[in-house]
């Protein structure tokens, strides 16, 4: 176990340095988060001891459980969708949530880290795709939804935008929404220049997602290996 994942992130991280030198980026403007949803705490501590240190996980139970267990070091994001009656658990032991999509649950969470004095690293979900299946808002809600976020949450830092695109579309509506992707995330920083950061790109699509100016990508199955 430990072979194959030391073996899968030298091939991802060779991967990530090519990727940024063809967009002339530095690969230190690039986090690769390991998403371990699903994946044994035996997974997780092989990663870490690879000098892992950033997780993703979506469910608020599993990312409790995990948080006591796994060393104390990790920091957690969590990109799951959020139930307003989890907040709580997310407040406690998450230092990033990339998936805030709501009002209800956006004050509800900075209500909960409120009573911790505690603060978290906050990324807006978008729908770009406009998937009725998915999370997120649309793209025309995020500079208004940013200002209300900014204006009235003060535990959620805003840093910026996430994304979770069709993966099996046409090389050419890749492309495009890539494009929407870059010029919304400009329009974000021009009124929240702090709002730098851009969760984009899984197992499926991270290269593009660096060359179209990803911050953190989010990969699971090509690092930690199948979900059980
Ligand atoms: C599961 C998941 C990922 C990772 O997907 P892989 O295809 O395993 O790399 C990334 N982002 C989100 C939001 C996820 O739910």
């Amino acid at each position: 176990m430990h072979e194959n994942i030391t073996d899968r992130f030298a091939n991802i991280s060779n991967k990530i340095k090519q990727a940024c030198m063809q967009s002339q980026r530095s690969d230190d403007e690039v986090k690769l988060i390991a998403v371990s949803k699903l994946q044994s705490i035996d997974v997780i501590n092989s990663a870490y001891e690879i000098g892992i240190k950033d997780f993703g996980e979506n469910y608020a139970q599993e990312l409790s459980k995990k948080s006591l267990e796994c060393p104390k070091d990790i920091i957690w994001h969590f990109i799951g969708p959020i139930q307003s009656n989890k907040v709580n658990l997310i407040a406690e032991c998450a230092q990033w949530v990339h998936s805030i999509d709501r009002e209800k649950v956006a004050k509800k969470l900075n209500a909960a880290l409120d009573i911790k004095g505690k603060k978290v690293h906050s990324l807006i979900q978008v729908n770009i795709d406009r998937e009725e299946s998915k999370a997120g808002i649309y793209p025309e809600e995020v500079v208004e939804f940013a200002r209300i976020l900014d204006a009235n949450y003060p535990n959620l830092i805003l840093e910026g935008l996430m994304f979770m695109p069709k993966i099996n579309a046409s090389k050419e509506a890749r492309i495009n929404t890539m494009k929407s992707i870059n010029t919304l995330h400009n329009s974000l920083i021009a009124v929240f220049p702090k709002c730098k950061h851009l969760s984009l790109g899984t197992s499926g699509d991270f290269e593009e997602s660096i060359i179209a100016g990803s911050t953190i990508i989010r990969i699971g199955e090509s690092l930690l290996g199948a979900r059980s």
